[in-house]
């Protein structure tokens, strides 16, 4: 993921900035900007009890494969906990990602570990759709989002985890590509003259009516999930992603080398370095979430449910045919 440390993501709404706090250069203060704060209310989703999601069908759709697992890995196998049944779409073929392994030793490594990390994560499949990680913006639009309407229908997808398409200044193309291509799918996947071919094979029009997105940078967040109950399955998932996860590790290791230090906890063996790092960089992220709404751990969305606009007027007027 090799992600910046998000930006005011302790505040409540994932609003920018925290009031009163140095920003990261350690000079000035920085204060809560007034970006997105009209109408935003934030809808804590709790732990639900039973399988309440029996027979829906949750995709994670993300370019690499710690996307997944370090962004919203917790609310993906809570969903799936409550009945949903899950898909994970990898759009990249992860192969920028190592520390020390070859191009193709790094593309096994990774393709190995996704599918172990979302055996954790508790999905039923894994799709790799294998577009060049780093290259996503030299990939066809039009093609990646046909085949990912062709999966909506297939699989029937009513609920997506993926990349917020207006999440601000992300830097890595495979996210903003994928992320877009996505919200596109989601809309026309539900079209019945997109794609007639597919319904000569025996496919339906379907629309995605949930959609969960999450961003590195300033997004805004109408949606923290209560991830107490499965942080134990995202840290596990997290910790599968041993290629990508030790990559950072061995960055950090150097980058404190250079200064002339080092971190006791990451001079252990491989596992329990990543472990550690993992405690301190994602477990503590998910605490620092979840604080302000008083939950143990947190992750957090943008939201976009089901078109509820004339909800109230046909639960009164609708009659039997
Ligand atoms: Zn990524």
């Amino acid at each position: 993921m090799k992600r910046r440390e998000f930006i005011g993501q302790s505040l409540a709404g994932g609003l920018v900035g925290t009031a009163g706090s140095q920003n990261s250069s350690g000079v000035g203060q920085t204060q809560k900007s007034p970006a997105f704060e009209e109408d935003v209310r934030v809808t804590v989703e709790p732990a639900a009890a039973g399988k309440p999601h029996r027979g829906k069908v949750l995709a994670s759709i993300a370019p690499h494969s710690d996307d997944h697992s370090i962004a919203a890995g917790g609310t993906i196998a809570k969903l799936i906990d409550e009945g949903y049944t899950g898909y994970l779409i990898r759009t990249s073929n992860d192969e920028m990602d190592s520390y020390d392994l070859t191009l193709g030793e790094t593309v096994l490594a990774n393709e190995t570990e996704n599918r172990e990390m979302a055996r954790i994560l508790g999905c039923k499949q894994v799709f790799d759709l294998n577009y060049r990680n780093h290259f996503m913006d030299d990939v066809s639009r039009v093609e990646l989002r046909a085949r990912l309407i062709f999966l909506i229908r297939l699989l029937k997808i009513d609920t997506i985890v993926s990349y917020d398409p207006w999440g601000h200044y992300e830097e890595n193309p495979d996210h903003y590509v994928t992320a877009q291509c996505v919200e596109a799918a989601c809309w026309m996947a539900a079209g019945h003259l997109d794609f007639p071919e597919h319904f000569a094979a025996g496919l339906k029009p379907h629309a995605v009516s949930e959609k969960y997105y999450y961003a590195r940078g300033p997004q805004q967040v109408n949606r923290v999930v209560d991830i107490s109950s499965t942080i134990d399955k995202k840290m596990a998932a997290i910790q599968a992603n041993k290629t990508m996860v030790g990559n950072m590790v061995r960055r950090l290791r150097d980058e404190l080398a250079a200064q002339g230090k080092k971190l006791p906890a990451l001079e252990t063996d491989a596992p329990a370095a990543i472990k550690n790092f993992a405690d301190l960089r994602f477990r503590e992220a998910a605490a620092r979430r979840g604080k302000p709404h008083g939950l143990e751990f947190a992750e957090q969305f943008h939201y976009i449910g089901p078109d509820m606009t004339l909800a109230a007027y046909i639960e009164k007027n609708a009659v039997a045919r």
